[in-house]
C-alpha cells in the first residue's frame, strides 16, 4: 500500500494504523483512507491508464487501499458501461445526459465494488469467513465475489428482501438469515454474530475500505469522460456509503491532479424513507424515518454512513431531490424504453431525481449530467411488473390478435 498514509476519524480525527481489519473510531466515527497525493501525482498520471488493459475497477490500484501483492478477485468487477443517452435526455429536456449502468457487474449491482474490496482486504486479513447484513445487493455481491474466492459467508437479511437477491444468495452458497424485522434489527444482530464468531465485516459503514471499492464508479466515470468534468452527478441514497464513496473518488482526483474542478452531488431518496435529504433540506441533524419506499436497496431508516454521505453532499454544494414511488416506477419505465437499460427501483432513483430536479428548475437545462444506475432490474422482477403492466394475452387465434390490437389502439 505504497501511497496509503493512514486512516483518519470524520468526527474526531483522530489517525488510525491502516491495517486490513480496520473497523470504526472509538468515539463510534467512520474512518476515511488517506493517500499521499503528491506521491501519486509523481508516479502516477491519465495516461497511465491509456495503456492499461485491465478493464475492471483494479485498474486505479495506485489510488486503492490494498498491498502490492494482493490478487484481483476472481469476478470482473467495474468497468461498466458509461452511455451518452441523448433520447432520454431529449424527454426530459435535458441537453446532456450520461448512464453509467452498474447493473452489468457481475452480481448485477454497484455493491460489486465494495464486495470485491471487501474479499481483497478479507484475505489481507487471513479471514475465511466474511459476514454483512443487508438489504440485499451487499449480500448478494458478498456471496458472490467471495464464492469465487473461495470464502465462506454468513448474510444477514430483512425480512423483506426481493426474491431475486435472495435466491443469489442461496445460489452463491451463502448462510443466510432472514430476519424477521427492519433492516436496523436486522444490522444489530449480524453485528452481535461478528463480534462473538470474529468474521471479517462486510458492513460498508462500519468498514472504511468499502467505499473506498466504491469510489471506483467515479473514477471509471471521469476516464470515461475523458477528464471532462460534468456538470452533476446523480445518485441514489441509502446508508450514504455509495454517495459518499462517488465523492472520494472524485476528491483523490482532484488531489492527484486529474482532474480540475469537482461536480456538484444530487442525492435522491424515496419520499418515504429519505432522512438525510431531510436533514440537507432543513439544515437540521438527521432523524431516523420509517422505510416506506418499494425501492428496498435505499430504505434505510437510519443511515449508517450520515456523518460520510452529509459532508459529501455539503461539500459538493450538492442537491437533495426526494422523488414518490410513482416517480421511480416512472423513471423505470423510461429508462427502459428509451434506453433500453432495466434497473431495479433503487437502481433507476436517480434518473428519477434527474427528471425531478428539471421539473422543479433547480438544474439548468444546459447541464451535462451522469446519472448512476446502480442495480439491474431483474433482480426485482415484481417491481417491474408493477412499473410496466402485464402483457396482453390472446387466444391462437389471428382474429382474436385483431381485435386485442384494436381494443388497445395498436396499428401494426
Ligand atoms: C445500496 C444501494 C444503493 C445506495 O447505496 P448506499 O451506500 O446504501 O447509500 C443504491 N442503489 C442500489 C441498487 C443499491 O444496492
Ligand atoms: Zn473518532
Amino acid at each position: 500500500m505504497k501511497y496509503v498514509r493512514h486512516a483518519r476519524c470524520v468526527r474526531c480525527g483522530a489517525i488510525y494504523e491502516a491495517v486490513p481489519a480496520l473497523t470504526t473510531c472509538r468515539c463510534g466515527g467512520i474512518l476515511d483512507i488517506e493517500y499521499d497525493y503528491e506521491a501519486i501525482r509523481a508516479d502516477f498520471s491519465p495516461a497511465d491508464l491509456d495503456g492499461c488493459r485491465d478493464y475492471s475497477m483494479w485498474r486505479y490500484r495506485p489510488f486503492l487501499p490494498v498491498e502490492d501483492g494482493s490478487p484481483p478477485t476472481p469476478l470482473r468487477v467495474g468497468w461498466s458501461p458509461l452511455y451518452r443517452a441523448d433520447r432520454l435526455a431529449r424527454t426530459l429536456g435535458l441537453r446532456t445526459l450520461y448512464l453509467k449502468d452498474d447493473g452489468q457487474n457481475p452480481t448485477s449491482s454497484l455493491k460489486d465494488r465494495a464486495s470485491a474490496m471487501a474479499v481483497v482486504k478479507a484475505r489481507e486479513a487471513g479471514a475465511d469467513t466474511i459476514a454483512c447484513s443487508s438489504t440485499g445487493n451487499a449480500a448478494s455481491s458478498l456471496a458472490g465475489n467471495a464464492a469465487a474466492a473461495g470464502f465462506h459467508t454468513y448474510i444477514f437479511v430483512p425480512a423483506r428482501a426481493p426474491k431475486g437477491k435472495v435466491a443469489q444468495l442461496m445460489i452463491f452458497g451463502a448462510a443466510v438469515i432472514t430476519v424477521d424485522g427492519s433492516y436496523e434489527d436486522t444490522f444489530a444482530l449480524s453485528k452481535e454474530a461478528i463480534d462473538r464468531w470474529g468474521w471479517y465485516n462486510r458492513n460498508a459503514a462500519i468498514n472504511p475500505y468499502l467505499s473506498e471499492g466504491k469510489k471506483t464508479v467515479t473514477l471509471e466515470i471521469m476516464e470515461q469522460l475523458h477528464w471532462q468534468v460534468p456538470d452533476y452527478i446523480a445518485l441514489s441514497v441509502g446508508d450514504g456509503c455509495t454517495i459518499a464513496g462517488a465523492w472520494k473518488g472524485l476528491k483523490d482526483l482532484c488531489a492527484a491532479g486529474f482532474i480540475d474542478r469537482l461536480p456538484r452531488l444530487i442525492s435522491v431518496q424515496a419520499e418515504g424513507c429519505c432522512p438525510l435529504n431531510r436533514a440537507i433540506q432543513t439544515g437540521e441533524p438527521w432523524r431516523p424515518m420509517e422505510e416506506n419506499t418499494l425501492a428496498d436497496s435505499i430504505a434505510v431508516g437510519v443511515p449508517r454512513n450520515a456523518d460520510k454521505a452529509l459532508a459529501a453532499i455539503r461539500e459538493s454544494r450538492g442537491l437533495a431531490v426526494t422523488v414518490s414511488d410513482e416517480e421511480i416506477l416512472d423513471a423505470m419505465r423510461l429508462l427502459g424504453r428509451t434506453q433500453g437499460i432495466f434497473g431495479e427501483p433503487a437502481g433507476v432513483t436517480g434518473t428519477a431525481g434527474i427528471k425531478k430536479a428539471l421539473e422543479l428548475g433547480l438544474i439548468d437545462p444546459d447541464s451535462t449530467v451522469v446519472s448512476v444506475v446502480t442495480g439491474n432490474g431483474l433482480k426485482d422482477v415484481q417491481s417491474g411488473i408493477r412499473a410496466a403492466g402485464e402483457p396482453m394475452l390472446v387466444p391462437p387465434d389471428m382474429d382474436a390478435l385483431l381485435s386485442a390490437f384494436a381494443q388497445r389502439r395498436i396499428a401494426p
